[in-house]
């Protein structure tokens, strides 16, 4: 078993698609990578999904389902790993978690903080056999 890691910053899937239409590109970037180091299956993808993706899990879970059928990732699990939103004040120069795109800093009440967390949606890994 191989695992492939992604870059420190992920592969951004991020982008105003369907979530079939996200698993279609996460899945056929798995089976490429597969492809590409000799593999024949691919047994796991791992995704991080920030709170703020504006995707829902239970939706990827199920186009996952759906698009893996008759390819090399038929049958591979997948893991969503939750990203919690997190903001960031340059005032206070503290973290906060953030509940929605309004990131207000709860100490001062800076309102041009800055969303670090919370709008992934990135491949973590893939593995392959
Ligand atoms: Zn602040």
């Amino acid at each position: 078993m191989v695992r492939i890691k992604a870059t420190s910053s992920g592969i951004c899937l991020r982008s105003p698609m369907h979530e079939v239409s996200i698993m279609e590109s996460a899945v056929q970037m798995a089976v490429d990578a597969a492809k590409s180091a000799g593999a024949s299956r691919v047994l796991a993808l791992r995704l991080r999904v920030g709170t703020l993706s504006g995707t829902v899990p239970e939706a990827l879970r199920f186009a996952f389902d759906v698009v893996c059928r008759d390819t090399i990732a038929e049958g591979a699990s997948l893991e969503m790993e939750s990203v919690p939103a997190a903001g960031w004040c340059p005032v206070c120069r503290v973290e906060f978690a953030c509940a929605d795109f309004i990131s207000e800093c709860p100490r001062c009440h800076n309102p041009n903080g800055e969303l670090r967390r919370g709008r992934e949606l990135e491949i973590a890994s893939v593995e392959i056999n």
